[in-house]
């Protein structure tokens, strides 16, 4: 997809690759949000549907300018994801990503687990057939959802605040999966080791917000992705921009984006 983003200069140009500007938080403020992330050098947004209802509103509020959005459905609500997978077909143009999908075993219930995982690898096959990269959510299922994309031999894979083990992190971006880092790396130890475990190559940053706030209680927001940014330049000892340039030409890599100025 071609983005013109009217910008006079490429520096420090950030990306959310992950948020929820459908939330109820949002509601009725979508357009500052968005301003206000702009401001804070955050131009483009992906925003993530969450089941069916929710998906159409993120094709609504997408303007395939700044916000572009990626349909997939809550691992621990799976009612309406046929209407999902179908919905994904339709609409596969105007879509950067599937997801996020993937496991919680977390919120889920143990009895319900399998379906999760039946669930999950119908949308890997979409992912595959649809050649569109997946968000991958996999609450306390890390190595789980993991080792169900090494057998499918996906290759374009988002794992958005991944909480499971620095070294199943590890390899899984010697396979080129990339790991996008929220603002509560800020309060995080678990994240923090994250980090310094994987390449810059493997970085991307997100949001999650009105979730994942760097501070506890508190709506995040957009604009939060710096706080990642700094929290990844401090860890690895460069800059800011370096951290900027580099997970901004990931994003674009991984889900295909071209930038014109
Ligand atoms: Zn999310």
């Amino acid at each position: 997809m071609l983005i013109r983003l009217g910008l006079k200069q490429f520096t420090s140009l950030l990306i959310d690759v992950h948020c929820h500007l459908t939330a109820e938080e949002f509601h009725g403020k979508v357009e500052r949000v968005i301003a206000d992330a702009a401001r804070s050098g955050v131009k483009i947004i992906i925003t993530s549907g969450l089941g069916y209802e929710d998906c159409l509103k993120a094709l609504e509020i997408s303007d395939h300018q700044i916000v572009f959005p990626s349909l997939g459905i809550a691992p621990y609500k799976l009612d309406d994801y046929e209407k999902v997978l179908s919905l994904i077909e339709k609409e596969r143009s105007r879509i950067l990503a599937i997801g996020e999908v993937g496991l919680d075993y977390w919120k889920g219930k143990r009895e319900e687990w399998s379906k999760q995982q039946k669930v999950f690898e119908d949308f890997i096959d979409l992912a595959k057939s649809l050649d569109l990269p997946l968000i991958v959510h996999s609450r306390s299922a890390g190595k789980y959802a993991l080792e169900m994309l090494f057998k499918k031999r996906v290759d374009r894979v988002i794992m958005h605040a991944f909480d499971g083990k620095a070294t199943h992190a590890a390899r899984a971006a010697e396979k080129g999966f990339m790991f996008s880092i929220p603002p509560t790396i800020a309060r995080s130890s678990q994240k923090q080791k994250l980090v310094k475990r994987l390449p810059l190559d493997n970085l991307l940053l997100e949001s999650d917000a009105p979730v994942l706030s760097p501070i506890p209680g508190e709506i995040n927001y957009p604009r939060n992705v710096r706080i990642s940014a700094e929290w990844i330049s401090r860890l690895k000892n460069l800059t800011f921009d370096k951290v900027a340039e580099k997970t901004t030409l990931n994003a674009m890599e991984v889900f295909d984006l071209k930038i014109q100025l």
